[in-house]
């Protein structure tokens, strides 16, 4: 239902009925490699990332469609996006429930059967506790090297990056949903030493992706009804809320989920989006909450009350004394330098994985993973076997913990290679138990000190070691949990040495081990307001916050002093060029200019040849270019830019091809759904090889100006890079023209021009005298 061609409009570009946002692919899913492996080879080159297209394109199609939207559009657009809130809140709620109920079953089978096996023979019960985790990675590992290469790590650095305005091909597909899910099940029941939250975030991203997109079109799961939210600008709304679902999913943590979006992974932020997320967040601590009841009457196997993560130390340490400000501002350091360092080491591994090892092919990447398995279950079960065990302390019967008790369910004191019944091993507590008992007997607060200094610094260097090599295998992997893990070791012997040089404060060993679980999140994540809500959320102890934050402020300061966080140094190594929040000092000496010199701009002219435009296309990677038309007095004038995949579009549709080198004629425009425009998120576009045209067809013209954006952004050529870099950063553009200075000045918008008139009736008198 077209209006066809406006010749009158000044600029002479045509009325285009087409809002275009990206490119379509054929299987709904984008023409990206053929094979995961090809895709894997992508992800490693750093070649699979592509910038996504934030800014609005005004075209023609744009405002004629905006112009004839009803006044129901706007209500009932902001309806579905509060609909797609609380979808989103559930998907992630019901996927977080799924990751935690396989995990603590398998956990909870393989440590039962290990358990009831080594009452016979230590051996077998070895062998069996090994394959048992051998099968899990190996079926992770599997998993995502065949079949999603993209849900390999915690995906945070991937996620950061789209929302930072990079696309990374795959990360958003829902193959890699489907392999973040299983793998996380096979890696973290596995017993790796990594966690289940990154690839949360990551989950919680998907499903909002794919339910923006309306499904997935290559499985058949996808609806026209829930297509609504095209235009990456849209999805990257959805996708900051799947976060902070993540997040709150992960932690239980709703707060902190809101906080960590705001924080850690968005680059633009806007009030209603803060409600929203927000929404999100509150959804999925219902929907976690629901389960958990469900689940308390013993209905889910081994999930049961200790099977979400949620450490819940209330009744230790109430206070605390200004002495005890120094020994936890230690902690805050040893944190700081022990995050560096890990995210040091990380980064020559990672490296190392990507440049050497992981180049050689799948096997190699199962193999190493499976390696890592044997050399993680040998660790885990052999270490506690050589340690001594320690009688069980006399407990009070209302205390709820019971000495010995079995690993792998909720409580403390693990009897394990002990010659009498009433004896724990102290290190098999930590080390041959799962990740979240063994967490909650970490920070717990009662004054037994039923950890030995010599168990603390065995378990705190092998799983540090363990964490840097397990990092960035191929299997899902979350660094939260192996941080908090690794920090409260640290932060329990410290405490340990506090007990004993403050004899007589009332000090919780469990208490310094909460504050080095922040410390070293701290100080290798960098995160400073949202890892203090999600630490004050999951611990239900906010009388400790002023202590998080302290070691959180002085962990990050000592991190920030060697290197970059985490997330960041991973991002880089993978090739995602983020634009961080300030320009580099050096931009501030330099102008527009200075960053396109040399440049040979590639423009196209309004109505251009089909085969100028191809050998255009093959010949430059570049994926926008300056469309140029003449003037009436035959001057050149630029009129738009045009995008590379919408050339590829129109190239492909054949349908806008005319014999005539003028301008096209009323009705051209017509030929396109909008539908025909959209390509999934996360996908790859065609590219110009996809194009196959005869000789005729070569031979004929297109007409850019219906479907060029007519009004890009363009700074003067003095203007300083810094100011260019914030231009861009902050309105999270695309493409920037550099220009001459302007020869004259049309007229100029205040502050005034852009309040309505009932706004400008309410403008204070002083402002209305002084805007004239
Ligand atoms: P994107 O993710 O959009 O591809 P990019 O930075 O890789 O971002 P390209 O369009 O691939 O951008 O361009 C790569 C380089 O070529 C940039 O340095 C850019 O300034 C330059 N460039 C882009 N378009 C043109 C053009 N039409 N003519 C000349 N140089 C261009
Ligand atoms: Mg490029």
């Amino acid at each position: 239902m077209l209006s066809g061609v406006d010749h009158d409009v000044p600029d002479g570009i045509g009325m285009a009925r087409l809002a275009w946002t990206r490119l379509p692919t054929a299987d709904g899913e984008g023409a990206g490699p053929s094979t995961s492996e090809a895709a894997d080879d992508e992800l490693l080159s750093g070649a699979a990332i592509e910038s996504l297209d934030y800014e609005v394109i005004e075209n023609y199609a744009y405002r004629e469609e905006q112009a004839q939207r009803s006044k129901f559009w706007v209500p009932y657009y902001v309806m579905l996006k509060w609909l797609f809130a609380l979808l989103i809140g559930v998907g992630t709620g019901l996927a977080a429930i799924f990751i935690n109920l396989a995990v603590e079953n398998f956990s909870g089978w393989k440590y039962t059967a290990t358990f009831a096996i080594i009452k016979h023979s230590y051996f077998v019960g070895f062998f069996v506790y090994t394959v048992f985790n051998l099968a899990l990675v190996f079926s992770s590992v599997y998993i995502v090297t065949n079949f999603a290469p993209a849900a390999a790590g915690s995906g945070i650095p991937e996620i950061k990056g789209y929302l930072n305005g990079v696309d990374t091909h795959g990360i958003l597909l829902f193959r890699t949903l489907v392999g973040k899910i299983f793998g996380s099940i096979g890696s973290v029941g596995g017993g790796l030493a990594l966690g289940k939250e990154g690839p949360l975030v990551h989950t919680g991203a998907c499903i909002a992706s794919l339910l923006g997109q309306g499904g997935s079109a290559k499985y058949h799961l996808s609806s026209r009804w829930v297509r609504i939210f095209e235009s990456d600008r849209d999805r990257r709304d959805l996708v900051t809320c799947g976060c902070a679902a993540g997040v709150a999913a992960a932690f239980r943590a709703p707060v902190g989920g809101v906080l960590f979006a705001l924080e850690e992974v968005t680059s633009w932020w806007r009030s209603h989006l803060m409600w929203r997320v927000f929404f999100t967040s509150a959804v999925v601590a219902v929907v976690v909450r629901s389960a958990m009841n469900w689940c308390n009457s013993g209905k889910c196997g081994h999930f049961g009350a200790g099977g979400f993560i949620i450490w819940d130390i209330s009744g230790g340490q109430e206070d605390y004394s200004y002495q005890e400000l120094f020994p936890m501002a230690i902690i805050g350091v040893i944190g700081g330098l022990l995050g560096a360092l890990f995210n040091q080491l990380t980064l020559y591994i990672t490296k190392w994985r990507r440049t050497c090892l992981h180049k050689k092919g799948k096997r190699v990447q199962i193999f190493e993973a499976c390696l890592i398995s044997l050399v993680t279950s040998t660790i885990s079960f052999v270490l506690p076997l050589l340690r001594k065990c320690s009688p069980c302390p006399k407990l009070e019967t209302n205390s709820g913990i019971e000495c010995p008790h079995p690993p792998g369910t909720d409580g403390n004191f693990v009897n394990f290679y002990c010659s009498q019944d009433r004896e724990y091993n102290d290190l098999a507590t930590i080390f041959f138990n799962t990740q979240d008992d063994a967490i909650r007997n970490l920070f717990s607060a009662k004054t037994f000190h039923e950890y030995s200094a010599q168990s603390l610094i065995t378990f705190l260097v092998m799983f540090y070691f363990l964490a840097v090599v397990t990092f960035g295998t191929a299997v899902p992997a979350g660094q939260f949990v192996p941080g908090i893990m690794i920090g409260s070791t640290y932060g329990r012997l410290v405490g340990m040495f506090v007990v004993k040089f403050y004899k007589k404060l009332n000090i919780e060993e469990g208490t310094y081990a909460l504050l080095g679980a922040a410390s070293f999140l701290g100080g290798s994540m960098r995160m400073t307001v949202s890892l203090c809500v999600i630490m004050v959320e999951i611990t239900n102890n906010l009388k400790l916050l002023p202590l998080i934050m302290l070691v959180l402020l002085v962990s990050k300061a000592v991190g920030d002093f060697f290197n970059e966080g985490l997330y960041e140094e991973q991002a880089r190594l993978r090739g995602i060029p983020l634009l961080d929040s300030r320009p580099k000092q050096v931009m501030r000496n330099m102008n527009a200019r200075d960053a396109c010199k040399n440049q040979k701009v590639v423009c196209l002219p309004r109505v251009s040849r089909v085969v100028d435009i191809i050998s255009v296309l093959r010949t430059n990677k570049h994926n926008g270019f300056p469309v140029v038309d003449r003037g009436q007095n035959g001057e050149s004038l630029v009129i738009g830019l045009i995008l590379r995949s919408h050339l590829l579009v129109l190239l492909q549709a054949k349908v806008d091809f005319q014999n005539s080198a003028f301008p096209c004629g009323p009705g051209v425009l017509n030929r396109h759904n909008f539908s025909d425009f959209v390509k999934p998120a996360s996908s790859k576009g065609k590219s110009i090889d996809d194009i196959h045209l005869t000789e005729d067809e070569l031979g004929l013209y297109l007409d850019l100006a219906p479907f060029l954006n007519p009004s890009p952004y363009i700074v003067p050529e003095d203007m300083s890079l810094a100011k260019v870099y914030n231009l861009f950063r902050q309105l999270g553009l695309r493409h920037i023209f550099v220009v001459p200075r302007p020869s004259r000045v049309v007229g100029l918008i205040t502050r005034k021009d852009l309040l309505l008139e009932e706004d400008n009736n309410n403008v204070m008198p002083e402002l209305q005298s002084t805007s004239g």
